[in-house]
């Protein structure tokens, strides 16, 4: 999971311990305005709780945005270098920042560029002359529904447990995956994997121990999955999968032994395991090139078999 635009703490802190909004983290904002007089008036409001970014034209806005990636963008409508809806239209097309709030600053007597900029996605207006109060309390709402929205969007892709690409992620990436596979007529590997004898752990040691073991699972896997491009995923309960785009079988099966190997070096105690005295997983790997009716089902389905083939050839292995 790419990093959200601020470190807003939801991240490190896990899903299940998220904190409400702090408007008192100082948060980053780029003023995209030709008239210094306003940039200046601007910054005089919100430089004291925020930092501010200047931007005295259009092209430079763009390019600060991206590469800054702001919580919030002041834009004034009326820019020499291009028409500044334009400059809004593109800012909310553009994937790079089309997450990133914008408001329109306009003159009281601008009704109408008001509407237009509303319709092009911006999310709220201030009217020259620029009033500090006004400017402060429309900043702070928009911070805080930046921040609210960005937790959602966290919330809906991520384990809240392991901090892991949750099932539903899963889905949107192999989906993503195997089109593009489709396309390139490339292959698309996927490793599945499953904690042996689980539920006597969790008998054994409690339900909290379980979740921990889960936890480092997890660390462990996005510790050893780092090529661009692969990504790994809490599949279901003590099951876990990883997609590897562009990579043959033999790659794949070198990834899926490193992997049990991994969690072998792990070394959690595990008496009641029939394997060893230690965590143990079994894996199935799955690789295939995508017919041009094949769903990515049918991919998930083999990995599954291999992984159910892997148990009953007697657990610990790769298949
Ligand atoms: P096998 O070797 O065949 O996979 O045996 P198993 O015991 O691992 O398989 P089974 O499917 O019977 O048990 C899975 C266990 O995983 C049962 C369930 O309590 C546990 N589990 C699933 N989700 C969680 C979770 O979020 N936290 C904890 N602590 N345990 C979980
Ligand atoms: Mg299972
Ligand atoms: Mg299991």
């Amino acid at each position: 999971m790419k990093p959200l635009s601020a470190d807003h703490g939801f991240e490190a802190a896990g899903v299940n311990r998220m904190p409400g909004f702090d408007p008192d983290i100082r948060r980053t904002i780029v003023v995209i305005d030709e008239s210094s007089r306003t940039r200046s008036q601007i910054v005089t409001a919100l430089a004291p709780d925020h930092d501010i970014v200047e931007a005295k034209n259009g092209l430079d806005g763009i390019a600060i945005v991206v590469e800054r990636q702001p919580d919030l963008i002041l834009l004034d409508l009326r820019l020499a270098d291009g028409d500044g809806l334009e400059l809004c239209r593109s800012l909310k097309s553009e994937i790079r920042s089309r997450r990133i709030p914008v408001i329109i600053v306009t003159s009281a007597d601008e009704q109408a560029l008001e509407v237009q900029g509303l319709q092009v996605g911006a999310v709220d207006f201030v009217t020259h002359p620029i009033d500090p109060a006004i400017l402060r309390l429309r900043v702070r709402n928009q911070l805080a529904l930046k921040y609210y929205r960005d937790a959602l969007e966290h919330i809906s892709v991520i384990d809240g447990l392991t901090g892991a690409a949750n099932r539903r992620q899963f889905e949107n990436i192999l989906d993503r995956e195997w089109r593009r596979a489709k396309r390139l007529s490339k292959p698309v590997s996927l490793v599945m994997f499953d904690i042996d004898h689980f539920k006597n752990f969790n008998d054994h040691y409690g339900y909290l121990k379980g979740d921990d073991c889960l936890q480092r699972l997890a660390h462990l896997l996005q510790a050893m999955i780092h090529r661009p491009g692969d990504s790994a995923a809490r599949y279901g309960g003590e099951e876990f999968a990883i997609i590897l785009p562009e990579t043959e079988a033999t790659g794949a099966a070198i990834v899926a032994e490193r992997v049990r190997q991994g969690v072998e070096l792990l070394d959690i105690r595990h008496e009641t395991s029939s394997i060893a005295k230690h965590v143990t997983i079994s894996v199935g790997v799955a690789t295939l090139v995508p017919g041009a009716e094949d769903l990515p089902e049918i991919l998930v389905k083999l990995a599954e078999e291999r992984l159910s083939e892997a148990k009953t050839a007697g657990r610990n292995c790769t298949r």
